[in-house]
């Protein structure tokens, strides 16, 4: 049995897996550059990431329908379910589904349907987080806020994601204010390829709850203490990070000394379709190359539950209380 865990750095889109891809396809009338399953499957182990980055988007051209949005969040569900995932705050872009013309009502209804019953189904509570992508403009993504009013009652929040460096926290202060003001909870990638100084932009300019990343935060000793004094989660992604060269191998990733700073870490997959693993696999994966001890691994599975989204009624700390009372009582094998 998994350690229960919450996973809070997972971006939808990146669960899509070659069966499903091929599956979608098909039903859609969309012709994929791949002979079969296979074939994609060898496409995901890419290179680089401009190679990562054209798969991805290349294969979001399968998603059309809200019943494909639907089934891509079951799908992700199911799995969590077996790795231990007892709360999950899921990303999405509506950005990338908007430029193939599909609306951000399909995406958030799709995935909304499967979210309604994952707790039944799969014992799982969820949040939904929309992002922008930082490489579009701050008008598209205040565009993006405005097409999302009609369907805020199922979004809890807002991220920004997509390639970091040249595009600072900064170029979203107005999205984030209004985002803000509108009662959403705030969150960000930065400090991943982009630097130390866009973590203290994020919480200085956006300000963001949780920073999504935020490993470049080591270069700054300054920072470092304020984000452990401050106690801001940080939401840790090892294999993402090795799949993009962020670290070269997985045993020089430096989460034992941030967690030995007091940093709040945690450990998500971020795209496990494409990075060799989902949260479970993840934490054996850190446990094997980094050699985490037992009393580690409770540690962060109790950061995840602490950095939940969980709205503070007495029903929900109930909640997180019985998911942490879960964690102490949890045996390893
Ligand atoms: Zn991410």
């Amino acid at each position: 049995m998994p350690l229960p865990k919450a996973e809070l750095h997972l971006h939808i889109e990146g669960t899509l897996e070659p069966e499903l891809a091929f599956a979608l396809a098909e039903r859609n009338g969309v012709t994929l550059p791949y002979a079969d399953t296979e074939a994609l499957r060898k496409a995901y182990l890419f290179e680089d990431l401009q190679s990562f980055l054209d798969l991805y988007y290349g294969l979001m051209a399968v998603l059309r329908t809200e019943a494909d949005f639907e089934e891509l969040a079951d799908a992700y569900l199911a799995r969590a379910a077996a790795q231990g995932v007892r709360h999950a705050e899921i990303f999405f872009d509506p950005q990338a589904h908007a430029a193939r013309g599909v609306e951000i009502g399909t995406v958030v209804e799709g995935l909304g349907r499967a979210l309604d019953r994952s707790r039944e189904r799969h014992g799982i509570t969820t949040r939904l987080i929309m992002c922008f992508l930082r490489d579009e403009s701050a008008e598209s993504a205040m565009e993006t806020l405005e097409a999302a009013k009609p369907h805020l009652h199922r979004i809890t929040g807002v991220g920004l994601d997509s390639a970091e460096v040249g595009h600072p926290p900064r170029k979203f202060a107005a999205v984030y204010e209004a985002a803000a003001a509108l009662g959403l909870r705030r969150v960000a990638h930065a400090g991943e390829e982009g630097p130390a100084a866009y973590v203290t932009e994020a919480l200085d300019v956006l300000g963001v709850e949780r920073v999504d990343h935020g490993l470049r935060c080591v270069e700054d000793p300054d920072l470092v203490r304020r984000l452990v004094r401050e106690r801001v989660p940080l939401t840790l992604c090892p294999l993402s990070n090795v799949r993009l060269r962020a670290v070269d191998v997985l045993k020089d990733h430096p989460l034992p000394q941030m967690m030995a700073a007091g940093l709040l870490c945690t450990v998500n997959s971020d795209d496990p379709a494409y990075f060799g693993g989902y949260v479970d696999d993840t934490f054996h994966a850190v446990r094997e190359a980094l050699g985490l001890g037992e009393d580690q691994l409770r540690e962060l599975a109790r950061n995840s539950f602490e950095a939940a989204f969980l709205d503070g009624s007495p029903e929900e700390e109930a909640l997180r209380a019985a998911y942490l009372a879960e964690v102490e009582a949890y045996r390893f094998d």
